[in-house]
């Protein structure tokens, strides 16, 4: 058999990448920094350091090119990674297209998303400097199983305050968090003063991710044993995501083939960093990869919002950070891909795309399902409704390549496994699930309330 018959890519143990690659090393242009919330002034590690470890505060600024995996960290990696590659033979025959695709599977990880590539290394970073307690939000819930699973392998506690319209569409998710050990609450909740103030306001409020990250905030900053964590967005965060296109590589090469376009969903960007960031020293090298974000048309950050600084959350508790944004206290609606609502971008990825590295496009609800039903149906994994945003657009890159005769390389990020986001598909399947797209005027109004820097 030769390798082009091949339908998996599997690599030994011992190609675990050793190092993470950090980005920072080969940016054309440099992040701007992240300014202090109530100064305005550059951040400088003081001012992070009640919330973050010091390990993860210089990984945050490190303009190294590769960081050293700690080995406690790449022994746990072993319990699923190399993750494999795929050649998805029965979506290119379901669709009877001339291009090649591929997708790497995350869902292989014990939580069944990439989370868990940074949940590890935060944790671990975190117990080694004396802490005891992380608190954290969550949005689908992915996060915050895959924290409290590190927190246990780690022996800390684990306290996550998870977005409402998420915690009543996936109960199973709480219950995961629970089986790991960890102690999950809606969001907002009555256990914090931000908390306590929005639901005086708006009592039936669906949450957001910004304000659920307020809530872990201000109880993390109130306690001395305790730090925050983040799932995605940070630099850091996207850095220990790098072992998923390190992989990638390998594995392309294992294939005897190169992507012509890498696609990965975009949420606060991390999985997409993950799978993206180590092209981009063959981008810069002149090679015509081309790096595609997928994100929902209800809340489309890269593709209608502005390049500016702005806060994390909704109370304004977080550093001010320059990057793609709706507004600070943009309410997206109840889609589905709860992973993917959030008003904000990671700056690496903003970065990148502001200088033309990156593409990014916004897919409609109705279109993802439809591609995760397909999906299901011809390669036989049920996919997360986030990571069915990149399964969209594969299958349209590749309905292109049909169009125009050409055969591509299409590599594709499959972040997570859908198996309990079944009520999602539910919905869907009964004709419940609404296209939602935000209308100019709504962004206008979002916008209005950026910080002035
Ligand atoms: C959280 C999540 C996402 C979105 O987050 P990013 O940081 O943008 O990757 C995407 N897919 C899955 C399965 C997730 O759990």
């Amino acid at each position: 058999m030769s390798r082009e018959d091949l339908t998996k890519f599997i690599l030994p143990e011992e190609k675990i990448p050793k190092f993470w690659y950090n980005v920072q090393a080969d940016m054309p242009t440099p992040l701007a920094p992240g300014l202090h919330p109530g100064t305005k002034q550059p951040l400088g590690p003081a001012d992070l350091a009640p919330l973050f470890a010091m390990g993860l505060i210089e990984q945050e600024v490190s303009t190294e090119r590769y960081i050293e995996i700690p080995k406690e960290v790449r022994e746990l990696y072993k319990k699923w990674r190399p993750s494999p590659l795929f050649r998805a033979r029965g979506l290119e025959k379901a669709l009877d297209t001339p291009c090649r695709i591929y997708y790497k599977y995350e869902g292989v990880s014990p939580v069944g998303s990439h989370k868990l590539n940074s949940a590890l290394p935060q944790a671990f970073y975190n117990k080694i400097e004396g802490i005891k307690r992380l608190t954290t939000e969550t949005g689908a819930g992915q996060w915050g199983t895959a924290l409290s699973l590190a927190c246990k392998l780690f022996d800390l506690e684990c306290m996550i305050y998870m977005v409402r319209v998420s915690y009543n569409q996936k109960p199973y998710r709480r219950v995961a968090m629970e089986v790991y050990g960890g102690k999950c609450v809606p969001s907002p909740s009555n256990l914090t003063e931000c908390g306590r103030a929005e639901l005086a306001k708006n009592p039936d409020t669906p949450g957001t991710l910004a304000m659920a990250i307020s809530e872990a905030v201000e109880d993390a900053v109130k306690r001395e044993d305790t730090h925050y964590s983040l799932g995605s967005v940070l630099n850091h965060v996207c850095l220990h995501q790098t072992v998923i296109g390190q992989e990638v590589k390998l594995q392309m090469e294992m294939a005897n083939d190169y992507p012509d376009v890498v696609i990965g969903c975009c949420g606060g960007g991390s999985n997409f960093a993950g799978i993206a960031l180590p092209f981009i020293p063959d981008k810069m090298a002149g090679k015509k990869v081309r790096l595609l974000a997928v994100e929902p048309a209800a809340c489309p950050t890269l593709t209608k919002g502005v390049f500016a600084y702005d806060f994390g959350d909704v109370a304004g508790f977080t550093p001010l950070l320059k990057m793609y944004t709706l507004g600070h206290d943009f309410t997206p609606a109840g889609i589905h891909a709860g992973g993917l609502r959030y008003h904000g971008d990671s700056p690496l990825v903003s970065q990148l795309y502001h200088d033309g590295l990156f593409e990014a496009t916004a897919v409609m609800q109705n279109g993802v399902f439809e591609a995760a039903m397909l999906f299901a149906q011809s390669e036989g994994i049920v996919p997360a409704p986030e990571s069915s945003h990149a399964i969209r657009a594969a299958i349209d890159e590749a309905l292109k390549g049909k169009e125009e005769g050409v055969s591509r390389a299409i590599v594709f990020n499959l972040s997570g496994h859908g198996h309990l986001d079944l009520n999602a598909y539910d919905n869907y399947l009964t004709g419940h699930t609404e296209d939602v797209e935000l209308s100019d005027a709504q962004i206008k109004a979002s916008l209005k309330n950026l910080p002035i820097v």
